[in-house]
């Protein structure tokens, strides 16, 4: 009957995705704007294929002999690689098979990761005219929600927006509250934030007025806009719970939206350590160490030791499809950042996980949606 073939359907999209591994990593090179070329010169990065790319500090054919690293080309190889001719919505045809995973009861998780300048909330938030990928997954989700509800099957979304600085959580879409947000652990939920507005929503446009509303609260109190958004993580949760009014079974999915902190500020030179101590951003360097964790298979992965980390927790074990999109400035100055960024990123590449979707019939739950990883 027409939910067997639903189900079939989704089974064969989940096959396939499952086949293309559930942690993949996407490198997008940012082409010069402005005048940037006026007073900055470009690295030799080249694209033989589109899995990989080639990368040099100076554009100058200098001989390898000359042992200065930065003239040794070096090679790095990713799930898809994209040039600075890439459209948006060249990178959105990739994720948008997510979209459908998160409908189907996945937690999907996108980062953008990459120094400050590099192109990361080009890239998830993008301009009215250059849409990133924020904006048209939203599209995308109420396109087939749409679809859907011609069939037995009924979609309830919610939205929240918060953003962590300084291992603080702050809700966007009520910045001025004296909340505590702390994070806990609920069995059948997962990770929540206590306090945090999540908003039901029936439209694209009510949650794009939302996602508006929260980037506003966002730049607004803080003196440097700058600064503050290099260093603090802003995540887009959306949270699907799909119906079937016939077979009464549910999948309840998410899609999370990182706009990770500048990686450059992984790592605390001496003046940092001077001024703001400890956590510059304990957040970005945890999840480094997950995803080390996950990749050596450690018993123990270290969630716990960052908000951005535990609130993610089911979004980067097992449980999950999870994106990263490295993102890279292609200047000479940037190529120390930029090989430390790839190398981050081929490491990512190399974590397998299993996902597996949330699914329950009635009000019975058959599998915890915790996060738990399966080898
Ligand atoms: P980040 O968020 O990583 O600090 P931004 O997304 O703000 O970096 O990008 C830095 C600048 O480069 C911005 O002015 C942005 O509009 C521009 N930019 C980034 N990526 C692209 C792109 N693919 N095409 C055109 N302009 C881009
Ligand atoms: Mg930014």
């Amino acid at each position: 009957d027409l939910e067997d073939q639903y189900d079939l359907r989704r089974q064969l999209h989940n096959t396939i995705q499952d086949l293309k591994g559930n942690i993949r990593v996407f490198c997008r090179v940012r082409p010069p704007i402005n005048n940037e070329l006026d007073d900055k010169e470009l690295c030799a990065i080249s694209f033989p294929n589109e899995t990989s790319l080639d990368i040099r500090k100076s554009r100058e054919s200098v001989c390898a002999i000359s042992g200065r690293v930065g003239d040794v080309k070096q090679e790095f190889s990713f799930d898809k690689v994209f040039s600075p001719e890439a459209s948006q919505v060249e990178i959105f045809e990739e994720l948008a098979q997510l979209v459908q995973s998160a409908l189907d009861g996945y937690h999907v998780c996108v980062f953008a990761y990459g120094q400050t300048g590099s192109g990361k909330t080009h890239t998830m938030q993008g301009t009215p005219n250059d849409r990133g990928m924020i904006p048209r997954t939203i599209d995308l989700i109420f396109e087939k929600i749409e679809k859907l509800k011609i069939t037995e099957w009924s979609y309830t979304v919610t939205a929240s927006f918060l953003e962590i600085y300084n291992e603080n959580i702050r809700d966007l879409l009520e910045p001025n509250s004296n909340y505590d947000y702390e994070l806990r652990y609920n069995e059948g939920r997962g990770v929540t934030v206590t306090n945090l507005k999540s908003v039901p929503i029936d439209s694209a446009r009510m949650l794009k007025a939302l996602m508006e509303e929260a980037n506003n609260n966002r730049a607004v109190a803080t003196t440097d806009f700058n600064k503050h958004s290099s260093r603090s993580h802003a995540v887009t949760k959306i949270h699907l719970e799909g119906h079937n009014n016939l077979s009464r079974a549910s999948y309840s999915g998410s899609i999370n939206l990182v706009d990770l902190a500048g990686s450059e500020s992984a790592k605390t030179s001496a003046a940092e350590r001077l001024n703001e101590t400890k956590h510059i951003n304990k957040s970005l360097s945890t999840l480094g160490n997950v995803m080390l964790a996950l990749h050596n298979k450690d018993s123990h992965v270290p969630y716990r030791n960052s908000k951005l980390t535990f609130l993610l927790q089911s979004c980067l074990g097992g449980n999950s499809k999870t994106l990263m999109i490295v993102n890279i400035a292609p200047f000479e100055d940037c190529f120390g950042e930029s090989i430390s960024s790839l190398r981050f990123a081929a490491k990512v590449k190399e974590i397998k996980t299993c996902a597996k979707k949330n699914k329950t019939y009635g009000h019975q739950a058959l599998l915890p949606s915790n996060g738990s990883q399966k080898k």
